[in-house]
């Protein structure tokens, strides 16, 4: 007999409407609260927000990716 399995973490969870997150449907409507403006993508790290998917892409990679000449370096 096969079950399906699913994502621990995505348990119960909805997916917004809007971008697409899975967010607790308790937190639903906090997170909705930052689709009223006209910035919809929100960075992980920072909470910074954009209005571009690609602008919130470009502002990941050069804020949060770590270059591996600073790894390297100790
Ligand atoms: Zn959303
Ligand atoms: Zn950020």
């Amino acid at each position: 007999m096969r079950t399906l399995t699913f994502d621990s973490a995505h348990i119960g969870r909805v997916a917004c409407s809007l971008c697409g997150k899975l967010v607790r449907p308790a937190k639903m409507k906090r997170h909705l609260i930052i689709h009223t403006g006209q910035k919809p993508f929100e960075c992980p790290h920072c909470h910074h927000r954009t209005n571009r998917k690609e602008n919130l892409d470009d502002h990941i990679r050069r804020r949060h990716t770590i270059r591996k000449e600073f790894v390297d370096d100790h």
